[in-house]
């Protein structure tokens, strides 16, 4: 091929220090793909093992479908050339090479990919919907995490409504975004990854419906589902409080406990999709005035939402049948007893569920979540408990405020696609 004629292929650090893959007649680039979060043809991000580059190049290339097909890229061929073009990575280099794959495929037969097919690779955009019990709830992020657009409508309270009413959300985002902006759901429940059919949902006209992928029919594309817990903690792992921490346990403290973990930027979920489910299992370190335990909606009595729920903070010091506990810390301060004792009990019971979760996984972080996670107290005084309870003499783990907020559900959802 006369130089005039070649194409090439590199990296280029683009304007933010990222790397951005480029692909075109000499001088005359035809496409840019930012690397970062490249998500290949069939959506699925490929993991980046270390092993050696052929192996990697040859996952990728199955990834993307092009190991077997007409023109497959021949790893030997692939590995020279992107040994002689790249540098070596930074980070994902997986997807480097995946894009580098497809890209060579699409130089070999001159085909060009134009500006505006590039999200076909992969999106900048990320679409966060929160699936509530009334509401629901889309952000529409870019890739640095800011949101583009939040909306939230009244959750239409039937599954066939539901779908439509999420269709048309996703449009929306879309329109505010790209066409091809990523889809990632938080229920409050689960998908069960053998039935693919939702569970443990309070919204209970949504359990047994294969959710995901009736949603998936309805748009045309891949969607992610993950729990809320999950979302939260995730959220926060990725771009909030915990960011940079490996191993984060976030935790929600609302009208109801729930919990989920983030390892390495990935949520657990576990055989039953029930990992980190920490309001139902029981309070430990019981001591002989805590019982009788309480009885649990779930069948079993003493689990832990029974003692460290909004509701429970909040009767703790009015009485059975209050709901709310906002003005807590400002009453004992000011001298009711009732209030402080309220507040005692409660560090107390959380202190010591943390450092069970402390003893089992051994979290980086721990950071709630929910109305009560807005009381500074906990902060202070509930590490010292943690401290006491974990079976480690320097109880390092941190135990902190969400950053995000309201918004980490959302968030949180649209990352299950990656940052
Ligand atoms: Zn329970």
């Amino acid at each position: 091929m006369p130089p005039s004629r070649r194409r090439y292929i590199r990296t280029a650090p683009d304007g933010e220090g990222k790397r951005a893959v480029f692909i075109g007649k000499r001088d005359q680039c035809v496409a840019g793909f930012p690397a970062k979060n490249l998500k290949i043809h069939n959506g699925s991000p490929v993991c980046c093992q270390n092993t050696e580059l052929f192996t990697r190049l040859h996952a990728a290339q199955k990834a993307v479908g092009f190991e077997n097909g007409k023109g497959a890229a021949k790893p030997p061929r692939i590995k020279n050339s992107l040994i002689h073009d790249t540098e070596p990575c930074i980070e994902r280099e997986i997807c480097v090479i995946a894009c580098f794959t497809v890209l060579a495929h699409a130089a070999r037969h001159m085909i060009y990919f134009p500006e505006e097919d590039a999200g076909r690779c992969m999106s900048d955009y990320r679409l966060g919907i929160d699936v509530g019990g009334t509401k629901l709830e889309i952000a529409a992020l870019d890739s640095k995490g800011e949101i583009l657009l939040r909306h939230r409508v009244a959750n239409p309270g039937n599954y066939d409504d539901l779908l439509l009413a999420l269709r048309d959300l996703v449009q929306q985002g879309r329109a505010h975004t790209a066409p091809d902006a990523t889809v990632g759901l938080g229920i409050p429940g689960a998908i069960d990854s053998r039935t693919l059919r939702v569970k443990n949902a309070n919204a209970t006209w949504l359990n047994g419906q294969t959710f995901g992928k009736d949603l998936e029919q309805v748009l045309g594309c891949p969607v992610k589902v993950e729990n809320d817990a999950n979302c939260f903690a995730l959220s926060e792992a990725v771009d909030g409080a915990a960011a940079g921490r490996n191993v984060v346990f976030g935790v929600i403290l609302g009208s109801g406990v729930g919990g989920g973990f983030v390892i390495n930027g990935q949520p657990l979920t576990g055989l039953h999709h029930i990992a980190g489910e920490w309001g139902h299992i029981p309070l430990p370190w019981v001591r002989e005035d805590e019982f009788p335990m309480p009885a649990c909606f779930c069948g079993n009595s003493g689990c832990l939402e029974r003692f460290l729920c909004g509701p429970a903070l909040a009767e703790a010091w009015k009485g059975p049948g209050t709901r709310s506990a906002d003005g807590i810390e400002e009453a004992a301060a000011a001298g009711d007893e009732t209030a402080r004792r309220a507040l005692d009990t409660y560090v107390d019971r959380l202190g010591r569920a943390c450092a069970l979760v402390i003893n089992m996984v051994d979290p980086d972080a721990i950071v709630l979540g929910g109305g009560v996670s807005n009381l500074e107290t906990l902060y202070e005084r509930v590490p010292a408990v943690m401290k006491k309870y974990a079976i480690t003499p320097d109880c390092r783990t941190e135990l902190l405020k969400n950053r995000h907020g309201d918004s980490s559900g959302v968030r949180g959802a649209a990352w299950l696609w990656g940052k």
